[in-house]
């Protein structure tokens, strides 16, 4: 089985060829003149796109592309940053910059610490097959970065059950109960399916 994955963020590649246990080729390496258009109104809309994009320009019906997208919301905010979270502050904007407007927001409005949630969404497509599957995270957010583990915005979220941040957190906790984590679990059951 020949797998393609639609992103070129090596920490996730990483993460998804470890719990996936297949050798997967990230797509920039065979297609670098790919541009991915995210207009999806959900993650598991946005992460069809990347797949389906990407399945599109390979031009092989053996080949299986799995591609991820993810985001943290915050119902305090009507669900900001959702599936904006990588471009909170606009396109090309840093992990750093983004963190920081999110602590503004929740500091304009006053809020200390509010429920929060990490989504993954995982796509897998293939030759007449589109699957979808999803993780979460539940927790809370604070209005300050506390730690520099992970990455994004993981500095001011306590998942739940814990009171220190991702940022804090060893990242063999975040493995364990991550909604990527939790995701790729599900997006291994699809791959044995289809073998
Ligand atoms: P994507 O690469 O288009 O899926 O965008 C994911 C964005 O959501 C990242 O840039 C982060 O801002 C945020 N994000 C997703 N998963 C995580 C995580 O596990 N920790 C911290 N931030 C995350």
């Amino acid at each position: 089985m020949r797998v393609i994955l639609a992103s070129s963020n090596k920490g996730k590649i990483k993460e998804i060829q470890d719990i996936l246990g297949v050798e997967a080729v990230p797509y920039k390496d065979i297609l670098p003149d790919v541009v991915i258009k995210e207009s999806g109104k959900s993650f598991k809309e946005n992460a069809l796109i990347k797949a389906k994009t990407i399945y599109d320009a390979l031009n092989d019906p053996e080949a299986i592309v799995i591609a991820d997208d993810s985001g943290i919301s915050v119902p305090a905010l009507g669900g900001e940053p959702g599936i904006y979270s990588a471009r909170y502050v606009g396109k090309g904007a840093s992990d750093k910059e983004n963190l920081a407007k999110l602590i503004q927001k929740l500091k304009e409005k006053g809020i200390t610490r509010t429920p929060a949630y990490y989504t993954a969404a995982i796509a897998i497509v293939g030759k007449d097959m589109e699957q979808t599957v999803h993780g979460w995270m539940w927790g809370e957010v604070i209005d300050e970065a506390r730690g520099d583990k992970g990455f994004g915005y993981d500095p001011m979220f306590i998942p739940e059950g814990f009171e220190q941040t991702l940022g804090e957190l060893e990242g063999s906790v975040k493995r364990r109960i991550s909604h990527r984590s939790k995701a790729l679990e599900l997006a291994k059951i699809v791959l044995k399916r289809i073998g």
